[in-house]
């Protein structure tokens, strides 16, 4: 098989390695699609704790080719999308349903191998299966989608509110349509960039503004009809953002933290405010229970990510798509795994 590893921070070799077999409960996966995600990013500047040497990506999609003895939901020829995220099942939180908040959590793509390969072996169990018609670049944006219905789940969104959500990257994107279909009356994006500004107004936003250029607060305020957001939705990850998200929301509203700030971040909250206003704080930390939700989602095709994929990239280009990520001008970049032609 052939791999992009990282095998140290800041470094990316393609390699040729012996295709692995798949042991008890295993499944091995021919990997067709793998999303290049901010995590994997974090990782190859040494920003993330993952295990070196690493083949990272979690965002993945394929057909399975091999399965080990005890697996009986999968079969040789089922296309299916990894879920990355390994529970242990027996710590306190596993024990109270909060599976994701495991203390003991592994991933493939960051503690194993993922999905930056013509070939990963992963639990059986961690596959979802795929409709026959659904392409392998959608089915890989499951996991980002599933994180995404997460959020969704965190952000009680009623209908009817006013929602404001702070960047129009892939996340971001999603989180518009979603908040869309969960109701919500107007939806206000805020985005420096001017061509994810078009995208969010082609994806329905009933806004998409421009943080920088323009007076931002009045620009929010012309949106709502003079009343602030219910929710807003902070999916950047600057302490410049989160402050924002918490100053801007309105009475009895909701701020959702879906951006991974740098852990040292710290913002100024007003406890007299959020007590006044019945202001609640809330974060959302990867896709519990989501990702069979987030298939049935793409599969309905009420949610459009076929315009989020800016960038498709043969395997060798892995490091490429990692700075296209960072330059802030890609929305989705995908690694095709397999030789084209
Ligand atoms: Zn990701
Ligand atoms: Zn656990």
């Amino acid at each position: 098989m052939r791999a992009a590893v990282f095998p140290r921070p800041q470094e990316c070799e393609t390699v040729e390695r012996e295709v692995p077999v798949p042991a008890e409960h295993q499944a091995l996966v021919r990997v067709h699609v793998c999303g290049v995600c901010g995590t994997d990013a974090h990782i190859y500047r040494g920003e993330f704790p993952a295990r070196f040497p690493v083949i990272a990506g979690h965002e993945f999609a394929g057909v399975v080719e091999k399965v080990g003895t005890g697996v009986s939901s999968l079969r040789p020829g089922d296309r299916v999308a990894v879920d990355p995220n390994i529970h242990c099942g027996s710590c306190r939180p596993c024990r109270r349903g909060l599976t994701h908040l495991c203390r003991n959590l592994s991933a493939i793509g960051v503690t194993q191998d993922g999905g930056f390969a013509t070939h990963c072996v992963v639990p059986a169990r961690q596959c979802h299966r795929v409709p026959d018609d659904m392409p392998y670049e959608v089915a890989a944006m499951a996991e980002p989608v599933a994180c995404c219905v997460h959020g969704i789940d965190r952000a009680g969104i009623r209908s009817g509110d006013v929602v404001l959500l702070l960047g129009a990257g892939t996340i971001g994107l999603v989180l518009l349509q979603l908040v869309r279909l969960q109701g919500a009356a107007v939806t206000i994006v805020s985005e420096p960039n001017a061509g994810k500004r078009d995208l969010a107004e082609r994806l329905g936003a009933t806004t998409a503004v421009d943080p920088v250029s323009e007076d931002f607060e009045q620009a929010v305020k012309a949106a709502t009809g003079g009343t602030r957001p219910d929710v807003v939705i902070e999916c950047v990850g600057s302490a410049a953002t989160a402050q924002q998200a918490f100053d801007l929301v309105g009475e009895g509203g909701r701020v959702l933290l879906f951006g991974v700030a740098p852990e040292e971040v710290q913002i100024t909250i007003s406890p007299y405010r959020v007590y006044r206003e019945e202001i609640a704080i809330t974060g959302s930390f990867t896709n519990p229970f989501a990702q069979s939700r987030a298939l049935a989602l793409l599969a309905s095709g009420r949610l459009r990510v076929n315009d989020l994929i800016s960038h498709r990239l043969p395997l060798a280009d892995v490091s490429r798509g990692i700075e296209l990520l960072e330059s802030g001008t890609a929305t989705k970049v995908v690694i095709e795994t397999q030789e084209r032609g």
